[in-house]
């Protein structure tokens, strides 16, 4: 956790304003969209997530009216609070963050995507909840793939068994695998975990391509966007390159 406080950190100025979030979109998408060339991938593979946890509602307007669709939050009383004073905007919730079994009820009533299952006490709490209200969500399983306990996710080695379940719980589209990398500058040490990711997906592909739905991998963020989707990734999170820098410490939401 400290190499990044060691380095110089990014600047990303505040968006306040609609053409603020324009240019930090198109600015985003433009750098997804060469990273993907480079690696000779195609860059519509590589869907961008933006993240706007902290954000405030009256910034997240102007945000979608630039172009958001669907938007990520870490927390889910956040998720839930914006969603409901949100309701009358054309935009889709994906939780990003570690759930408690208490909270899958507000889940399962507002979000479209949950990208960090990483328990069968969680699946079989949302399914409970979603098939109730006849609903259906898009899940992505969380691995740990730095082996830092600060870090949510299940281990590579636990990762089979839990897909193998996972079909019981009709409710659950599963859309593939989601991690964070460990935080680093150095990209000779975040690039692994990318690489973990993605070996373990094309694993479980050969083995059972059933498992893993489109197997899709949900990994990068404002820090390592670019090195993810050399990697493969087909779906990056990004929230200080678009919002602007936060002040809440990232260690809220991955407690060491
Ligand atoms: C906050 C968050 C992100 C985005 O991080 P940024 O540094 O703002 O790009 C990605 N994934 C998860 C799980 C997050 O909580």
């Amino acid at each position: 956790m400290t190499d990044r406080a060691d380095s110089p950190k990014p600047v990303f100025p505040t968006a306040i304003e609609v053409d603020d979030f324009r240019a930090n979109l198109a600015a985003v998408r433009a750098r997804i969209d060469a990273a993907a060339t480079r690696a000779g991938r195609d860059p519509g593979e590589v869907q961008l997530l933006p993240v706007s946890k902290t954000v405030p509602e009256e910034r997240i307007v102007n945000a979608v009216a630039a172009g958001c669709r669907t938007l990520g939050e870490n927390k889910v009383q956040e998720a839930k609070r914006k969603h409901d004073a949100l309701a009358h905007l054309d935009v889709d919730w994906s939780v990003i963050g570690h759930l408690q079994t208490n909270k899958a009820k507000d889940v399962a009533a507002f979000a479209s995507e949950f990208q960090a299952l990483d328990s069968l006490r969680i699946a079989e709490a949302l399914d409970r909840r979603l098939q109730a209200a006849g609903r259906g969500i898009d899940v992505y399983v969380q691995v740990n793939t730095s082996s830092e306990d600060s870090k949510y996710g299940l281990t590579p080695a636990e990762l089979p068994d839990l897909l193998r379940q996972l079909p019981a719980y009709s409710s659950l589209r599963v859309r593939g695998l989601m991690t964070l990398a460990v935080f680093s500058d150095d990209a000779e040490r975040v690039r692994p975990c990318f690489q973990l990711l993605r070996s373990l997906r094309d694993r479980i592909r050969d083995e059972d391509p059933d498992l893993i739905g489109d197997g899709g991998l949900s990994m990068g963020m404002s820090g390592d966007y670019e090195l993810a989707i050399e990697e493969g990734s087909t779906c990056v999170r990004v929230g200080q390159a678009i919002f602007g820098a936060r002040a809440t410490p990232d260690s809220v939401y991955w407690p060491s």
